[in-house]
């Protein structure tokens, strides 16, 4: 078997959330990576919290031509391929992005080559995972962010977490001071605990928008909620920063979700910087490198979790792993996979069953894949 045809599908995906007071529209980019073998076979992989259009420059200009002709089942040659191609120096960003894409396809593709599904190929650890809900995003106010998390408690989930910190430091010129951010998500984090009562977990997430000082200011105001961990808590994922972070506080700390190389996770690993590494599938080198992530954090003995959305095809990693937990159900991000694929599985209570169709179990649909690329700020390339 040989790959045949490589192309990606760069896609602007419009989502609306339902509020106490309306629903509001925003919209998520992701990118689709599609590999054909000469068997017919197709597999989809899929990246986002990038800029689209990049990635479906460098998967349709630059990888797709050192791609054709080579076994897709080999993805441990194809993948230290793409890393001399595209990272050379140790670089990450963007490439990291494709690769995980272009690895995501590959596995699904030796998925359906074999007929099973990515978790049992992965270790099949388990055929279940627990997912936590994010639902708590800062165009709520108080008032709604508090009701959407007893909504989601009212449907059984018992594990939430919610952003904190809302770009603060990229927003710093308007000017908008971080202890004025603070102060509100410390009110914000008050009124979620109110409302779902003592035995519900909340996690809260700064998507890496905090300086140290703010960030320990917010984790020792919140350390009486009862917080389960604190995502992202500091800039740039600072090494020195989140080692004097977790030193002074009692809520554990997270982080990995966009981190391209697996020697960041070594370092964040042996400075035990973070309590939780997060790798994601869709961004962190695909399963391939994941995998690699996973057996560093078991040797650490650090928990291992999944940040940055995207639980479909992280959930096949959780569950195919020893140490696989957490899968971050992200409420847009799912709307967003729902737009684009059929047979998702949903959770239920707070759980997410494995699909035991073969690869990773779902398929984007054709027809609603070529209107969403159609869409104002989606350029569906060609293929390749
Ligand atoms: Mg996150």
């Amino acid at each position: 078997m040989k790959i045949a045809r490589v192309w990606a599908t760069p896609l602007n995906l419009p989502v609306t959330v339902q509020a106490a007071r309306g629903s509001k529209t925003t919209s998520l980019s992701v990118c689709l990576v599609s590999i054909e073998t000469d068997t017919g076979l197709v597999g989809t992989g899929m990246t986002a919290i990038t800029e689209e259009e990049v990635i479906g420059s460098i998967v349709n200009d630059i990888a797709a031509h050192h791609l054709v002709g080579l076994d897709p089942l080999r993805h441990e040659q194809i993948w230290e391929r793409l890393y001399w191609l595209l990272t050379p120096r140790g670089q990450s960003g963007y490439a990291s992005h494709a690769i995980a894409a272009i690895d995501l396809a590959l596995w699904d593709i030796k998925g359906q080559a074999l007929g099973e599904p990515c978790w049992r190929l992965l270790g099949g650890a388990r055929d279940e995972v627990p997912v936590y809900a994010t639902f708590g995003f800062a165009f709520f106010d108080r008032d709604e962010l508090a009701a959407a998390a007893k909504a989601w408690v009212s449907r059984g989930f018992t594990r939430l977490k919610m952003t904190v910190g809302h770009h603060a430091l990229a927003r710093r010129d308007e000017p908008r001071p971080l202890d004025v951010v603070i102060a509100e998500d410390v009110q914000r984090i008050r009124a979620v605990r109110e409302a779902v009562g003592p035995d519900v977990q909340i996690y809260i997430d700064a998507n890496c928008s905090l300086d140290y000082f703010h960030a320990l200011k917010l984790a020792k105001q919140v350390e009486p909620f009862d917080i389960s961990f604190f995502e992202e808590p500091v800039t740039h994922n600072d090494i020195p920063n989140l080692q004097k972070l977790r030193a002074k506080t009692s809520i554990p700390l997270a982080a990995g979700q966009n981190e391209g190389l697996a020697t960041r996770f070594r370092d964040l690993l042996v400075a035990q910087a973070v309590d939780v590494v997060q790798p994601n599938a869709c961004i962190s080198g695909g399963f391939t490198q994941c995998g690699r992530i996973a057996g560093m954090a078991a040797a650490f003995n650090t928990r291992f979790a999944n940040g940055g959305a995207w639980p479909h095809h992280n959930m096949h990693l959780h569950a195919g792993l020893a140490n696989g937990s957490l899968v971050e159900y992200h409420s847009v991000a799912v709307q967003c996979c729902e737009l684009v694929f059929d047979d998702l599985p949903k959770p239920e209570r707070g759980v997410l069953r494995l699909p035991e169709a073969p690869g990773l179990g779902f398929r984007p649909n054709p027809e609603r894949l070529a209107e969403l690329a159609r869409r104002p700020g989606s350029r569906g390339a060609g293929k390749a």
